[in-house]
């Protein structure tokens, strides 16, 4: 094996269950995107055992798997799901999302009665201008959900800035209260009402109402710019050294270099931006071995990056770390100018993932 991803489940029970003390309400845990890299089956298959109360997924495709891997909770899908689906999905205990009117007449059309046997949260923008209803839409929003009885559990928004702006985040719940408040006008009320992210979660405790939806934080993505010790990074990328060689000055290492000012020992790794490496860490970013920062030299290839082992102590199949806990994603999304979700959600299905139960 390459290259794999060391995931460490009792991090992940300890960040569920911190987030879990902090928010004091239920946790849906947000699984999209495979969870956010790390593995949706095997993260839901744990979060269910630590008593997560709901999952949400983007896509019906994600619920399905999730239900081919056994998972029982309700499943929250939050973009939109065809008619086709919706019909396959009566008694599959999904939940899907009316986020605007052009899909809910489209399947009142399509599917008719049966629209009735299945579960629907509105999603409200409440700033963000992504998906879901403004105040002046629910009016007819409501009409439509009682002329066809409309099953409508709960009501949702999104914040946009938890982490950094209160006054714009106080502005989105005080505008969540107002699309509430108008829908409780047409005999429309909601058992669920959910708002909170991750950031919001963990910084504010007035938001979160029946339920947070957590991502990032059970993962051990740092929600909030202050380091939170108690959220810890699951999952560590390795690799190993497939290649040891010396260098003289005045050579080139990989693409398009320069002639090397100094003669180098350097090591190969067998990872590349085929895999997920970022390519914008050529030249700038690091990977750990033997407890040693050894810089990356040169552009990061296709299956490859070379790296510096002067005067390191390393031979040839010695492991590296790539990324996570000694080697801080939140410093290498920054060198690459993006998120930590970003990097996590791109990690190819060739770095194998391995559990380490507790
Ligand atoms: C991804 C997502 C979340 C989770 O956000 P984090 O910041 O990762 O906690 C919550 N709600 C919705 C609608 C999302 O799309």
């Amino acid at each position: 094996m390459d290259t794999w991803l060391e995931i460490d489940l009792s991090k992940l029970a300890n960040n569920f269950n911190y987030m879990k003390s902090k928010t004091k309400t239920g946790i849906i845990s947000v699984v999209k995107a495979n969870a956010y890299g790390m593995g949706s089956v095997r993260i839901a298959q744990e979060l269910e055992i630590l008593g997560t109360d709901m999952f949400a997924v983007a896509t019906y495709e994600e619920a399905e798997e999730l239900r081919m891997g056994g998972i029982k909770k309700e499943i929250l899908i939050l973009n939109e799901t065809s008619s086709e689906n919706l019909k396959n999905s009566i008694d599959k205990n999904y939940i899907f999302t009316i986020f605007n009117l052009y899909y809910l007449k489209k399947w009142i059309n399509d599917i008719g009665e049966n629209i009735k046997k299945l579960k629907f949260h509105i999603k409200v923008d409440t700033g963000m201008n992504r998906l879901g209803f403004k105040l002046k839409g629910i009016g007819e929003l409501s009409e439509l959900i009682e002329q066809n009885n409309i099953r409508v559990d709960g009501v949702y928004s999104h914040f946009a800035a938890a982490e950094t702006d209160e006054e714009f985040t106080e502005q989105q719940f005080i505008n969540f209260n107002e699309i509430i408040n108008k829908f409780e006008k047409n005999d429309i009320n909601f058992k669920y009402k959910h708002l909170a992210n991750s950031a919001a979660g963990l910084k504010y405790d007035k938001y979160n109402l029946n339920f947070v939806r957590i991502g990032m934080a059970l993962y051990g993505l740092q929600p909030l710019n202050e380091h939170d010790s108690n959220i810890q990074e699951i999952f560590t990328w390795k690799s190993k050294i497939i290649e040891i060689r010396k260098v003289k000055k005045g050579e080139r290492i990989s693409y398009s270099s320069k002639p090397l000012i100094d003669n180098k020992r350097i090591g190969v790794i067998p990872v590349g931006y085929a895999q997920g490496y970022m390519r914008q860490l050529s030249e700038s970013g690091y990977v750990v071995c033997n407890e040693i920062k050894c810089r990356i030299l040169g552009s990061v290839c296709m299956e490859k990056i070379i790296i510096d082992l002067t005067n390191i102590a390393a031979e040839i199949d010695d492991r590296v770390i790539l990324l996570g806990n000694d080697v801080s994603i939140q410093e290498k999304s920054s060198l690459a100018f993006t998120i930590g979700d970003d990097i996590l959600c791109k990690l190819s299905n060739r770095v194998e993932r391995i559990y380490k139960d507790y």
